[in-house]
């Protein structure tokens, strides 16, 4: 674990490693509010923390189980309240059916209580931002605070040049999402997984780039009569392990048909 200060924001980095995969993963904690909860494998370095900040309020970016895996733990103990977008708050209070994979990977998420989010939220000294952005999941929300001009952006970012997605992800809805949140006025972006970006505005339009790219090749493949498999083999030919490993819940085809859905 890596515990890393960013002016008065504190990180709490975990590295997670399974079967050859490794991953990081984080949680950010902020004049109060503790964005994301992290997953129940990390338990044991989590409730510390949990115990030694003060903690007044949890956001969730969304319902995936490296987010909230400790939120039942918080709630049981912490006593406050956690927020996630509206679509999101069924999900926390049912049990999460996961694919054994992601149950190992990061291990279980117990049910919790959620409140819905409004379109902003205050803590004693900032003003925080709610925008809706799915594309990585329904429930998915970026947290803009308006005097840091930092935006905290879950797992709508994650990587520059995704080459595979999940089954429950969308190219357009991610290319909408990346779109909105450039109209905000942020420098400095916050990922779960990749940590505190500097230059954050300009990797995010990257992003957005590459993906408008990509958009476009699949579209103009598809109108030339190629189907979606003969697609996927001249754009993505090679296979990652985690597609395996995954079941193909994880696979360069679910690129092509969100674009073409
Ligand atoms: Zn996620």
């Amino acid at each position: 674990m890596n515990i890393i200060s960013y002016d008065d924001l504190v990180q709490a980095e975990f590295i997670n490693k399974f079967a050859g995969r490794q991953l990081l993963v984080s949680v950010y904690f902020i004049d109060g509010l503790l964005i994301d909860t992290g997953p129940s494998k990390m338990n044991e370095k989590l409730i510390p923390l949990f115990n030694d900040w003060k903690i007044n309020e949890v956001i969730l970016t969304h319902h995936h189980e490296d987010h909230t895996g400790t939120a039942r733990w918080i709630q049981d103990n912490k006593k406050v309240p956690i927020y996630i977008h509206e679509t999101g708050v069924n999900s926390c209070n049912n049990r999460m059916k996961l694919p054994f994979y992601r149950k190992m990977f990061w291990g279980e998420r117990a049910p919790f209580e959620a409140q819905p989010l409004g379109n902003k939220f205050k803590t004693p000294n900032y003003t925080w931002d709610i925008i809706h952005s799915p594309g990585h999941s329904h429930d998915h929300i970026v947290l803009f605070n308006r005097e840091k001009k930092w935006l905290f952006g879950g797992d709508l970012y994650v990587q520059s040049r995704p080459r595979s997605l999940f089954a429950f992800e969308s190219i357009p809805e991610i290319i909408s999402s990346l779109r909105l949140i450039l109209t905000y006025d942020f420098e400095t972006y916050i990922c779960s997984h990749a940590g505190i970006i500097p230059n954050g505005r300009k990797v995010i339009k990257d992003k957005l780039a590459y993906l408008e790219k990509i958009q476009q090749a699949v579209l103009s493949m598809h109108e030339n009569g190629k189907s979606n498999r003969k697609i996927r083999k001249e754009l993505f030919p090679k296979s990652h392990p985690m597609n395996y490993f995954s079941l193909f819940e994880n696979s360069p085809i679910h690129i092509v048909n969100s674009i073409l859905k």
